[in-house]
């Protein structure tokens, strides 16, 4: 089988990362880098990469990009640089994050907890379900960041509760969502009550005409990032499907067929169970080939082990649950 007879593969696009972009290369100070481990992150990816270094150097940000890239760390890691150099103010929030719905609102509010556990920063949160006066004592003693979703921000503004006029960051998140749920004129009214000199990072999943013009009006000499969907594999993969009669003695006889005869150096297969991967692994195993399982049920002890030797080359075939293997980190693979 010729791999170039049924595939057209894409050049790199101007949405992959930098190669071998580090989270070390980001401009993110020691407390973050170390959060991002706890995190288990091993690198960054493309929103991160881009978007990280312009946050932080205070550029207005528009980020096309969905959930699942990694946005809001994008976001996120470089507020909490920023608010790491100053103090809250009693009543004014320093930073304010916009989001459509309740559920993202609390999501953020997490990722904030995450990666702020070794920075000592202040945070409320207004939105729906979420008492008022508990926010209201937060806000009076000053917070770093408020999280919140328009219509519920408005109303504190308007009880007088709240002054915008500290906020040097602000972020506008799923921007096309708040424009299905109706709630752009508020928004335009929120961003007008804040000084213009802030910062704004603004993200979206598309841009339609009625987001372009939001951005036009609020953002001073944006930098555009824009990363494909995350479900979509690296354009650096070429994908070949092989149609094989659905019988496992079958699957694993053109698995062994297809090692042999396509130029494979080193191999990752994935399969959906945990049973399924030891049995394929003991089966490669049996007919001579390299190779070793990888799943949750293993040790830590032992996955680490795999994975050195798999890295080290004296491993040539991982058979791995996806589970097992999501965000792993392996240069090289053929
Ligand atoms: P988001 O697009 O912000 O909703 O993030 C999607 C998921 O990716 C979240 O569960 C994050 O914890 C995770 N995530 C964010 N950044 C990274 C990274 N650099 N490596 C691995 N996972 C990440």
């Amino acid at each position: 089988m010729s791999a170039d007879a049924s595939v057209t593969s894409s050049p790199p696009t101007s949405s992959e990362s930098p190669a071998n972009v580090r989270f070390e290369d980001l401009g993110l100070g020691p407390q973050l880098l170390q959060a991002v481990k706890d995190a288990g992150y091993s690198t960054p990816t493309p929103i991160q990469a881009q978007g990280i270094p312009p946050v932080l150097k205070g550029r207005d940000v528009i980020g096309i990009a969905q959930t699942g890239t990694g946005k809001t760390a994008s976001f996120t890691l470089p507020m909490i640089e920023i608010l790491a150099r100053g103090r809250a103010k009693a009543r004014m929030p320093r930073t304010l994050i916009l989001e459509p719905t309740r559920e993202l609102a609390a999501q953020v509010a997490e990722s904030f907890e995450k990666y702020g556990k070794h920075h000592k920063l202040s945070m409320a949160l207004l939105i729906g379900g979420v008492s008022f006066d508990d926010q209201d004592k937060k806000l009076d003693r000053g917070v770093d960041v408020l999280i919140a979703t328009p219509g519920r921000l408005l109303d504190h503004f308007e009880r007088g509760k709240l002054m915008l006029s500290g906020v040097q960051v602000l972020v506008i998140d799923e921007a096309d969502r708040m424009l299905d749920m109706g709630f752009i004129p508020d928004v335009e009214r929120i961003a007008k009550l804040i000084p213009f000199t802030r910062q704004t990072l603004f993200y979206s999943a598309t841009m339609p005409p009625e987001i372009q013009r939001l951005t036009d009006q609020f953002l001073q000499g944006p930098v555009r990032i824009e990363v494909s969907k995350p479900a979509t594999a690296a354009t650096t993969i070429t994908q070949i499907a092989v149609s094989v009669p659905a019988d496992d003695w079958a699957k694993r006889e053109a698995l062994r067929r297809l090692v042999r005869e396509e130029d494979v150096k080193n191999a990752i297969v994935f399969c959906n169970r945990k049973r399924d991967v030891d049995i394929v692994a003991k089966s490669l195993q049996k007919h001579g080939f390299s190779a070793a399982a990888l799943h949750g049920d293993l040790d830590q002890s032992v996955r680490t082990k795999t994975l050195d030797a798999f890295r080290a080359g004296d491993i040539r075939l991982l058979v791995a649950s996806d589970v097992a293997a999501r965000g792993l980190d392996i240069p090289a693979v053929s």
